[in-house]
């Protein structure tokens, strides 16, 4: 029986990348797991599929400064680094690597890196400037974590469309593996930002799931994307949650559906707020015969 290795915690980039490089030399499969900490089981299904296919994995954790808007909730992020360490300990993490915004970005940092394409739409719309502060915090922790291939969570989908179109667009030597969004018992996909809720609030939450999971039935019987977009709305009016959108489009381009021919993947976007809280979901939709 092999005795639990105790989570080394690294803050200064050169020793994390030199530590990865190590590792890789002796032919060690390293996997990184890119995070802003209050980690929960989502962030855990990650670490774990990263120790299941890999030798060693990184987990960082990092709340990134330019990924939040001016009015955005960057100072009351949960920030609770002993118990991550303590939820990563049995789940085969062997390094936290947790810089300091001094780390990642050095005084007069000017440099962005700005998506297009998957990045311009919805989130990209609401939270101006997001996406380029995601692109360029993700690349520069590629730096620091020369990692054979990163884990992301299909939670966020737009944001794992952004990334790997960086990754392919910038030639970054990486490997990219979206894993699927856990969810609470009623449905709720698991966020940091569930923390933020009320009680009233919390039960609410769930009218995402709902409108999703009526989405997905709806796209199955034959609808056309308006209506399944309406069942989207409707759970989320009925609950009196704020929608900033509730869409149907391409999964892998977020562009329109074609109105004729083959209908390429398709996946539901929803983003709604309740009170000062923002929450967004997803679901893939099964291929269908075309009806419409
Ligand atoms: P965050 O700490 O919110 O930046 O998330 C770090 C990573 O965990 C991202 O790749 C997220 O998509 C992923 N993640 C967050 N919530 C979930 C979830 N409920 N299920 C799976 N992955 C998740």
């Amino acid at each position: 029986m092999t005795a639990a290795v105790k989570v080394a915690q690294i803050r200064a980039p050169a020793a994390m990348r030199a530590a990865v490089l190590e590792a890789r030399a002796a032919g060690r499969r390293v996997g990184f797991v890119p995070t802003m900490g209050a980690l929960h089981e989502g962030h855990a299904s990650l670490v774990e599929r990263a120790a299941a296919e890999c030798d060693d994995v990184v987990v960082s954790i990092f709340v990134n400064p330019t990924q939040f808007g001016p009015t955005e909730d960057f100072a009351r992020y949960p920030r609770t680094l002993a118990a991550d360490a303590a939820l990563l300990e049995p789940r085969g993490a062997r390094w936290i690597f947790v810089p300091e915004p001094a780390d990642m970005y050095p005084p007069g940092a000017a440099t962005r890196v700005v998506v297009d394409g998957p990045a311009r739409p919805f989130e990209g719309e609401i939270r101006p400037g997001h996406f380029a502060g995601v692109a360029t915090v993700v690349c520069r922790l590629f730096h620091c974590v020369p990692a054979d291939v990163a884990y992301f969570g299909a939670k966020d989908w737009q944001q794992t469309l952004v990334v790997k179109r960086m990754v392919c667009d910038l030639g970054l030597p990486i490997e990219i593996t979206v894993c699927p969004t856990v969810r609470e018992a009623d449905g709720l996909a698991m966020s940091s930002r569930n923390a933020y809720l009320g009680v009233d609030e919390r039960q609410r939450a769930v009218a995402l799931h709902e409108g999703l999971c009526a989405a997905e039935r709806l796209w199955q019987s034959g609808a056309d994307v308006a209506a399944v977009e309406l069942a989207i709305r409707q759970p989320l009016e009925a609950r009196g949650i704020a929608i900033d959108y509730a869409a149907v489009v391409a999964a892998e381009t977020l562009e329109p559906l074609p109105v004729a021919g083959a209908e390429p993947p398709a996946i539901a976007l929803v983003a709604g707020r309740l009170g000062s809280t923002r929450l967004i979901d997803n679901r893939l939709l099964p291929p269908r015969s075309r009806t419409r």
